[in-house]
């Protein structure tokens, strides 16, 4: 009887876990005593970061394309309840329910944009899954046959000043008007208004940085409205925490994201996030047989009391060395400590500008042209599989990155 490795989740921890299993399970010679079952939502591996792009075109990668060769048992369906005492899965598919037990579970179900419990939620948009871009690229397009011309229409409104609002804010005008000429319409002036909850954007930034920031979104004409919230939102417009009220056909949510709530089947302390916390082999403390990677595991980065964030860089790396830990627990080889010496963040700012920090202080590298250069790297080239499967397979290993040689 084969040991089964189940993986749950095809996002950048989950892939990584998998091709990292198999390439392990080679190198010990045990593959055929394992078999490694994915189980995502949906057939692909989703570019998220890439999201809030002009285009959709090329933000997913067909995860059979590598799990076909590599004997990775795929299985498109939902897990709803995970039963850690039993070592069991229920997974929802098309065809109905199954039960899928395991040897060794490595959960890798990531993160979902925080629910913020206003009236009218459900008419705001986002980015943050794929058919969550494209419901807002239909909305643009159906505004675009009509011209933009109802009341409101013009009027773009993002909530939020994380990485992803920055994102936002600064392309959705160009996303707008590509789509306006796609219906053979001319240029309109948009307007776009950024609401942050805090008193100042970017306060996550070095202060050099988040000066930069807010150059720059003055530079594109972004109205910023800061110490106020969305207090409730209709498809007519937004009102803010001050009663203000915003015409807006298109309210735009970035207010961050959570880890998705399967961790809540485990025990153990969560942090604010509902991320687990993990060993340093990236193990629950309460379990001999399960793995959190990605944006579900909080797992410390240094001695300063800096820990992983829900972001690719360590997404992709916690799946390299989950999948080898994984194996090697399965087969009593000696386990790897993660290991994570480097942080940067890339932002993308809009046409022909951008910013790269470097460290947890978030200190200003680079800007303009050539900070959107490095992040279009970074997103286009760095975070995606290689196309080759036995190369995408020897990247596998978990090693130490190091993303600022990367990104520069
Ligand atoms: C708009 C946006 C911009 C971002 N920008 C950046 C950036 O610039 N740089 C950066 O480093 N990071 C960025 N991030 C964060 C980055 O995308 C995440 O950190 C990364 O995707 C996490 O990888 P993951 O594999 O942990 O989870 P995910 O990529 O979220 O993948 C999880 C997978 O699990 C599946 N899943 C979830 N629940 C279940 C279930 N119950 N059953 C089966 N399958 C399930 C999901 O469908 C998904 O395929 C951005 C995120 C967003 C949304």
């Amino acid at each position: 009887m084969k040991k089964q490795l189940l993986i749950i989740g095809g996002g950048f921890a989950g892939f990584w876990s998998a091709l990292s299993a198999i390439r392990q399970s080679r190198e010990l010679q045990k593959e055929d005593e394992l078999e490694v079952t994915l189980v995502n939502m949906d057939e692909y591996l989703t570019i998220r970061p890439r999201l809030y792009e002009v285009s959709l075109e090329g933000l997913r990668v067909e995860l059979k394309k590598y799990f076909k060769p590599l004997n990775i048992k795929f299985i498109i369906g939902k897990a709803e309840i995970i039963n850690p005492e039993q070592n069991l899965v229920t997974v929802a598919t098309n065809s109905g329910a199954l039960s899928l037990s395991y040897d060794y579970l490595i959960l890798s179900s990531g993160s979902v944009l925080k629910a913020i419990n206003i009236p009218g939620i459900e008419n705001t948009f986002n980015v943050d899954t794929f058919n969550g871009a494209q419901r807002l690229e239909d909305h643009l397009s159906q505004l675009a046959s009509k011209n933009f011309e109802d009341d409101g229409a013009t009027t773009f409104v993002i909530a939020g000043s994380g990485l992803t609002g920055l994102e936002v804010v600064t392309v959705i005008k160009e996303k707008a008007l590509k789509i306006l000429g796609e219906h053979g319409q001319d240029p309109i002036d948009f307007k776009v208004v950024l609401i942050e909850k805090a008193e100042k954007v970017g306060n996550y930034y070095s202060t050099e940085a988040q000066d930069y920031v807010i150059k720059t979104l003055e530079s594109k004409d972004v109205t910023i409205v800061t110490g106020v919230s969305l207090a409730g939102v209709t498809s007519k417009g937004a009102t803010l925490s001050d009663g203000t009220f915003i015409p807006s056909q298109t309210i735009i949510s970035t207010v961050g994201l959570v880890a998705s709530s399967l961790c809540n089947f485990f025990k153990g302390e969560k942090d604010k996030l509902g991320r687990l916390h993990v060993n340093k082999y990236l193990q629950l403390e309460a379990y001999d047989n399960v793995i959190a990677a990605g944006d579900v595991a909080n797992i410390p980065t240094d001695d300063k009391g800096n820990s992983s964030l829900m972001a690719c860089q360590f997404s992709m790396f916690l799946g390299k060395w989950a999948g080898h830990n994984a194996v090697n627990s399965l087969f009593s080889q000696p386990l790897k400590p993660y290991n994570y010496t480097d942080y940067v963040t890339c932002v993308d700012l809009g046409q022909e500008d951008g910013m790269l920090t470097t460290g947890w202080e978030r200190a200003l590298a680079f800007s303009g042209i050539e900070g959107k250069n490095i992040k279009m790297e970074v997103t286009t080239k760095l975070i995606y599989p290689a196309d080759d499967v036995d190369t995408a397979l020897t990247d596998s290993y978990p090693e130490v990155p190091n993303v600022s040689q990367n990104a520069v």
